[in-house]
């Protein structure tokens, strides 16, 4: 495609990709930007990073900029570092090598400590054919500003389809992550999956079950931390992929209007309003509210079956939960601890009394605690919107203010029907173990 066709303006483009590109050019190797970056290019869209492809080896592009850093042990990519940005060099990857491939000798050393590597470089058009999506395989070159078209992505995106490249099942066999990828490309660019590309995803969904747990973190705070969050769980869901990510909150989902979906849903939507007016989220509040449902049960399970206590009951099944959902998809131990706060103080909230209340405030989770209970009490309303509306007019009321309704509600609390107090008494004495 000559430049008149395709419309890509050097305006649009990174300087700093723009550099690398001629310096490659100059000293006479081919050099493409390629994937999102021209995708989205060529969709008006605004990139948000931009990849580079080129014949120069690692070693030949480190000893073209001083800036260079070469990084990845199976396949070694460079990456150019101006300052915050990063432009990442790759060399065209040829077709897989089937020793490499063979689980025997993956990521292995070999006998004279080399690491064997799973990927070959290759041509433009064999990089272009382990691409995933026929979108993602145009390249743009700064020598004659033409974009060259292997899998008639130029289609795709006049049609507005996810379309793998090659036999789709074969696709993902080889790599099930790009059955996440097609959802959230469909949901980001507003896309239907192409039929043959859709087909395989509910049978081939349990694939995902065997991708190391890092991958999934990495991938899932794409799916649900990138502005469209809410969308793409849904279609997910739709697709039966949520099951083999979060094995014990999907089955709690089949009824859409189910709380256990409402508060999902509702969490997922506030983070995207969140991203969209680039404000901070952490993955921890979401991963705490897409379990705490799982939480609850097996903690009322627990409690019921092995005579706990409730305060125990929890903790235990918090450790439970977490442990399993780790399995799947890893959660680093920064997010964790912070998970296990929200939580925690699910429990505290409710008990005001005394110097508690203050305690709370200075919390230094309390913000996200309150916020989780905040939704909890819009999916489930009743006391938890009344104890939400309470700790609302607390936390910014004034020390007077905030007198009268601690007295106020011991006055309540004390007038309270009998029933209310022993259940209330175990916990607190619980909670002050704790404490
Ligand atoms: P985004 O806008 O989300 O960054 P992207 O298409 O640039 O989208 P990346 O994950 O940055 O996605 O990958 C860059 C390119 O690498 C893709 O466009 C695609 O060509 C190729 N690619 C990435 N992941 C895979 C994969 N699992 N299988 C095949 N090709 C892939
Ligand atoms: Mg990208």
């Amino acid at each position: 495609m000559p430049r008149a066709e395709h419309g890509i303006s050097r305006e649009d483009i990174s300087d700093n990709a723009l550099k690398v590109l001629y310096r490659l050019n100059s000293a006479g190797f081919e050099a493409y930007l390629v994937g999102g970056c021209v995708r989205d290019l060529m969709l008006g869209l605004l990139p948000k990073d931009f990849d580079v492809v080129t014949n120069a080896t690692p070693e030949q592009i480190k000893g073209l900029f001083r800036n260079c850093r070469l990084i990845g042990r199976r396949f070694r990519l460079a990456h150019i570092v101006f300052g915050r940005e990063i432009i990442e060099v790759a060399t065209f990857r040829g077709h897989h090598d089937p020793a490499a491939q063979d689980a025997s000798t993956r990521g292995k050393a070999s006998e004279d400590g080399q690491l064997l590597r799973d990927n070959v470089f290759g041509t433009i058009a064999e990089d272009a054919e382990r691409r995933d999506f026929t979108f993602n395989a145009m390249y743009y070159s700064v020598a004659d500003f033409s974009v060259t078209d292997f899998a008639n992505g130029r289609k795709a995106i006049a049609q507005k389809q996810v379309e793998l490249i090659g036999d789709p099942e074969v696709r993902y066999r080889e790599d099930p992550v790009r059955m996440l990828r097609a959802i959230r490309f469909a949901v980001k660019l507003n896309m239907k999956i192409a039929e043959p590309t859709a087909a395989p995803l509910k049978p081939l969904a349990h694939l995902l079950s065997n991708i190391p747990p890092a991958r999934l973190f990495e991938e899932t705070l794409k799916l649900f931390l990138s502005g469209q969050g809410k969308d793409t769980f849904v279609a997910l869901h739709d697709y039966g992929l949520l099951e083999p990510l979060f094995p014990q909150l999907a089955p709690l989902l089949n009824d859409p209007r189910s709380k256990e979906m409402q508060f999902a849903l509702t969490v997922l939507a506030n983070t995207d309003e969140r991203v969209n007016s680039n404000m901070r989220v952490t993955p921890a509040f979401l991963y705490a509210a897409l379990l705490w449902y799982p939480l609850e049960e097996h903690a009322q399970k627990l409690q019921a079956e092995a005579g706990l206590s409730q305060h125990d009951a929890f903790n235990i099944a918090a450790g439970d939960i977490l442990h399993r959902q780790t399995q799947r998809i890893m959660i680093p131990k920064r997010f964790s601890t912070v998970i296990r706060d929200i939580w925690m103080l699910q429990h505290r909230l409710p008990r005001r009394f005394g110097r508690r209340a203050f305690q709370l405030l200075s919390h230094p989770k309390f913000r996200a605690a309150y916020d989780f209970l905040q939704v909890r009490g819009e999916t489930e309303g009743g006391d938890l919107l009344e104890l939400t509306d309470w700790w609302t007019q607390f936390q910014h009321g004034e020390p007077g203010l905030q007198k009268k309704m601690l007295s106020t509600l011991r006055q309540k609390e004390g007038a309270g029907p009998k029933p209310k107090r022993r259940r209330k008494k175990p916990a607190k004495a619980k909670g002050d173990e704790n404490a």
